[in-house]
């Protein structure tokens, strides 16, 4: 349920509605906007008649059910898009953000080699994984604190923001220390004592979409992070497990269209997880663009064939840096006009 105030309704209006809705357990989350402000209304079971009473009080224009599962991400909740703000950074806003950097941080030479060559090609964040989740516990599983540490020297140097993933809620308040935006992992996507945790920084959290997961999954899980109070939280398709071997995943551009139209948090797409080919991430990061997605993640290494984690889907340094020229050109062909239907 939203609660939609008139346009003149003042803080004492606002705050009647909060202690209404705290004596019934139910929480408020307020969103202003430049027109009117919405307050959201979330709880586990909203009493009946409760509507008609906030109906009735002072400042309120309408009281409206939301009808999807998810509340605080829904588009009916705040109809504005959310930015998101790293720095200089603004994610969710008409041009598109790049995200860039090795699959893993491996050491402190090759990261930075990466970062310089990514900041330089235009880039606006660095990403790099210190803790990495793989598939067989034999594989190179990150460096831990040590790539943390790695990573915000290239910060240092580069002045780019930082992303990187924390895999379990031990970990997050060391990451948080480090790093600018908390990568919460596709295999994580519904560990929602992490998404709590995570939420619980502060600090901005992109959530990528479970391999399985269906949309309306995925934005129950942005909407955990949300119900924290944290609001700045990051979407990213990275493609689906489907019938077709012939790519890694597939990327799943039907759900950051869809996805642009059913909420107003930012959606970033990661055509490398989600092609698994270096070969096919330049087409599919244009598409995403434009089908709409606020910007994309790619995998960049100096020597993909020497990887030690995703070489095959990662850019080379020349092959990022075309990318970003065909981004570049993009990015001044239209405007997006995906708004709530
Ligand atoms: C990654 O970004 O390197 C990663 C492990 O992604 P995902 O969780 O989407 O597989
Ligand atoms: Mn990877």
């Amino acid at each position: 349920m939203i609660v939609v105030m008139k346009a003149h309704a003042d803080d004492a209006d606002r705050a009647a509605i909060l202690a209404r809705l705290e004596e019934h357990n139910l929480r408020g989350h307020l969103s202003e906007g430049d027109e009117r402000s919405v307050i959201g209304v979330v709880g586990a079971r909203i009493p009946d008649g409760l509507s008609e009473q906030l109906q009735s009080m002072s400042g309120v224009q309408s009281v409206v059910r939301i009808s999807r599962s998810y509340k605080l991400a829904a588009r009916e909740f705040q109809p504005h898009a959310t930015i998101v703000r790293v720095g200089n950074v603004e994610i969710g806003g008409p041009n598109p953000v790049v995200m860039a950097g090795p699959c893993s941080v491996e050491n402190e030479a090759q990261l930075l080699t990466t970062a310089r060559a990514v900041a330089d090609a235009g880039a606006h964040i660095l990403r790099g994984g210190a803790f990495k989740p793989r598939t067989s516990p034999y594989a190179f599983r990150g460096l831990g604190e040590a790539g943390l540490k790695i990573l915000a020297a290239a910060r240092d140097e580069t002045g780019l923001p930082i992303i990187t993933e924390a895999l379990n809620t031990r970990d997050i308040e060391l990451v948080a220390r480090y790093t600018d935006i908390i990568q919460i992992g596709a295999r994580n996507m519904q560990n929602f004592a992490l998404l709590e945790e995570a939420g619980a920084t502060g600090l901005p959290i992109m959530v990528k979409r479970g391999p399985a997961a269906t949309i309306e999954e995925w934005l129950l899980a942005a909407e955990y992070v949300l119900a924290t109070g944290n609001r700045n939280v990051i979407l990213c398709e990275r493609g689906i497990r489907t019938f077709e071997t012939a790519t890694r995943n597939t990327l799943d551009l039907n759900a950051v269209a869809l996805a642009r139209r059913r909420t107003h948090l930012p959606i970033i797409a990661d055509p490398s997880h989600g092609t698994g080919k270096w070969y096919l991430v330049e087409p599919l990061a244009l598409a995403g663009i434009a089908a709409g997605a606020h910007g994309v993640m790619i995998e960049v290494h100096h020597d993909p064939d020497r990887a030690m984690s995703d070489g095959p889907q990662s850019l080379s340094h020349a092959s990022f840096a075309r990318l970003m020229d065909k981004i570049r050109v993009l990015n001044g062909l239209y405007e997006h006009d995906l708004e709530a239907a």
